[in-house]
């Protein structure tokens, strides 16, 4: 089952060598676009957002960006791609095992991520103290013939809405159930099964609503049991793990509970103090800007970030950033020259 290749510098519409500051500016102004809160049509912008998501993912991280770019830039967007050998074994295996000894591949839908990034950066690489577990020991002691299944793990995009208010989500799941044919034993009488090649497994795809509760965090690991691979024999099913990767959003950045956004301020406005306008997941609020304040300064507004599990929120946390203007006519400049032979400031005494 070959994946798509995926040209993440295409989709965010950038050159190959563009800086990490680029990156970022490119992918703020398409999700400013594509955030299916703005957008117009919406289920357009949906499918576009969790694309530019995922190219971000890659991209605007260093260590997956050099790992991306090291599959080369000979690639169509869309082509069936195989990693180069070697490349894949070097962070473990991506499939995970059948008892048959044969890997079972497993393939996600709805998750917002596309198989080619499953492949190559998902959960189920790179040291997950899930993947490859064979819980209870694997082989049962009593019945040599029956295994656990394997868990599996994969990843969910999850925006700061929903992990505002929660969600409900279909995923669907590509993976090994046991054979009808011939029960999960892999054999019909003497010979290997003919519909399952002897695995004792086939391939089935399931959908299952994935619930994300209010107060998810990143990198938090959503449990569906009995939702892994099959067991063989009388071993039970092994669960589905699903890992929470937070969509970024053009506004906020996340950190724990608390969001951060940044305040563009006139150097007026930080003087002498101003009411603006600051953005908040449940839409924008006016917050005091106090005279006097300085660059980069942390203004908290309490309990506006996302819920935490068992009651209460983190904060809002606005950065202020104080621009100058470029240019200024010469009326101002009459001012501002005023104001300079008044003033007895002096940031370098
Ligand atoms: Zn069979």
């Amino acid at each position: 089952m070959p994946v798509k290749y995926k040209d993440y510098y295409e989709t965010l519409g950038v050159a190959r060598d563009a800086s990490e500051d680029d990156i970022k500016k490119a992918f703020r102004k398409l999700a400013r676009q594509y955030h299916p809160d703005v957008a117009k049509n919406k289920k357009q912008a949906e499918e576009k957002f969790k694309e530019i998501n995922e190219a971000y993912e890659v991209l605007g991280d260093s260590a997956k960006r050099k790992r991306y770019d090291e599959l080369g830039s000979n690639w169509n967007s869309g082509a069936d791609f195989r990693p180069p050998p070697g490349w894949e074994s070097a962070r473990g295996g991506f499939r995970g095992r059948g008892p048959g000894g044969e890997g079972q591949e497993f393939h996600f839908e709805g998750t917002g991520f596309s198989d080619f990034f499953e492949r190559l950066f998902g959960a189920a690489r790179g040291g997950s103290p899930w993947t490859g577990a064979t819980r209870g020991g694997g082989l049962d002691q009593e019945d040599l013939g029956s295994a656990q299944g394997q868990d599996l793990e994969g990843d969910i995009l999850v925006t700061l809405e929903e992990a505002m208010r929660g969600s409900v989500r279909s995923v669907s799941v590509k993976r090994g159930v046991p054979c009808p044919q011939c029960g999960g034993t892999g054999r019909q009488g003497a010979r290997a099964c003919t519909t399952c090649g002897g695995a004792g497994q086939v391939a089935k795809t399931e959908t299952c609503q994935v619930k994300i509760p209010a107060g998810v965090t990143q990198g938090q690991r959503l449990r569906l049991a009995g939702r892994g691979e099959a067991g063989v024999g009388r071993g039970t099913p092994g669960d589905l793990y699903l890992r929470v990767r937070l969509a970024k959003h053009p506004d906020f950045e996340v950190q724990d509970h608390n969001l951060i956004c940044e305040a563009n301020l006139t150097p007026w406005e930080a003087v002498l103090g101003a009411n603006i306008a600051v953005p908040t997941l449940n839409g924008p609020v006016n917050i005091r800007i106090p005279p006097g304040t300085q660059n980069r300064q942390k203004l908290r507004l309490r309990g506006r970030g996302l819920p935490q599990h068992g009651g209460g929120a983190g904060d809002l946390i606005v950065l202020t950033r104080i621009e100058v203007p470029r240019r200024i006519s010469d009326s101002e400049r009459k001012l501002w020259e005023q104001l300079a032979g008044e003033s007895r400031f002096n940031p370098r005494s």
